[in-house]
């Protein structure tokens, strides 16, 4: 790890994704159209995203001596993402079970296997290289109290923290002023506000500014960005396109945001940028095949 470097710490997961023209009821069983093994996981696509822009980007992670976990590294190595110091562990390598309906939405659920075994010892013995990073990126598939400890460490080395909440759950309110950036959708920003009876939007993220949160962006589908801070609230507009598989929508908006920050770009650009790469993403099936490089994204914008 360098200088200037985007530094993600989350789950890599192997994706087994149904394709069907819809979901079946409970106990039914129905023929699906298609399966594929996608490498996933967000902590894994979201380094992927930054790597496949031609951005720094190591992973720190954990996956299991398999061959799903072999595969995952090899993934994140061809993408150009650093994985020396991804942890091998005596437990499965997480799996993520998705079904895309046709109209491109989605259901998933994660068994996370190695990723629950990455500890805050682990995070510990990378200190030397977390606090030479540029920004860190997380995610909420990893267990709670290492990503408390990350966020903690970071901040102490004054190194950007990144955080995007899925999934969601509460988080210690004293946290919050160690985040730079936020990066709820609205279901997430609910979750992460459950037990405080903030029932507007305004509310919840007037919540999470007064504990401290330096910004936030509220991911909103097709509806595109809010950004909120202080005093400040801008709306970015979505890119129109057909959506195919909106799996890694906001992973991939996560990833190239860190990106722009990494290029020196005010936040308007990252978001502009992270709009684009992300309607490119919704365009493809899976999630870290679907990921554009900065080729793929120049030529969308055209
Ligand atoms: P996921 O959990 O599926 O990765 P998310 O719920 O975290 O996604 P979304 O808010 O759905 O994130 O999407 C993130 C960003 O992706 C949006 O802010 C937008 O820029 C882009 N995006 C998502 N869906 C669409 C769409 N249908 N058309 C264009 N852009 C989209």
């Amino acid at each position: 790890m360098s200088n200037g470097d985007i530094l993600v710490i989350g789950s890599m997961n192997m994706d087994l994704v149904v394709q069907t023209g819809r979901y079946p009821d409970k106990g039914e069983t129905i023929i699906g159209k298609d399966f594929d093994q996608i490498p996933g996981g967000k902590g894994a696509n979201q380094a992927l995203a930054v790597g496949k822009l031609g951005g720094s980007v190591s992973f720190i992670g954990a996956c299991g001596n398999d061959n799903f976990g072999d595969e995952l590294l090899s993934s994140l190595k061809t993408g150009g993402v650093n994985v020396d110091n991804v942890f091998r562990v005596e437990e499965n390598t997480g799996i993520a079970a998705i079904t895309v309906e046709e109209d491109g939405d989605n259901r998933i659920i994660v068994v996370s296997g190695a990723n629950s075994k990455l500890s805050s010892s682990m995070i510990d013995k990378l200190e030397d290289e977390i606090k030479e990073v540029e920004a860190i990126l997380l995610q909420m598939e990893i267990p709670l109290k290492t990503i408390v400890h990350t966020i903690e460490l970071a901040h102490q080395y004054q190194t950007t923290v990144i955080l995007d909440p899925a999934p969601a759950q509460e988080l210690p309110e004293d946290i919050y002023e160690q985040i730079d950036y936020l990066l709820p959708n609205e279901g997430e920003l609910e979750l992460l506000l459950q037990d405080y009876n903030l029932t507007t939007t305004q509310e919840q993220v007037d919540q999470l500014l007064d504990w401290g949160v330096g910004t936030i962006l509220l991911t909103r589908g097709k509806n595109g960005i809010i950004l909120y801070t202080k005093g400040r609230q801008e709306h970015y507009k979505a890119i129109e396109v057909e959506a195919v598989d909106t799996t890694a929508a906001g992973d991939s908006f996560a990833g190239a945001f860190a990106y722009g920050l990494q290029q020196g770009w005010s936040e308007e650009k990252a978001i502009k940028f992270g709009n684009q790469v992300a309607a490119l993403v919704v365009t493809k099936l899976g999630a870290q095949s679907s990921l554009p490089t900065i080729e793929d994204v120049e030529e969308f914008k055209q």
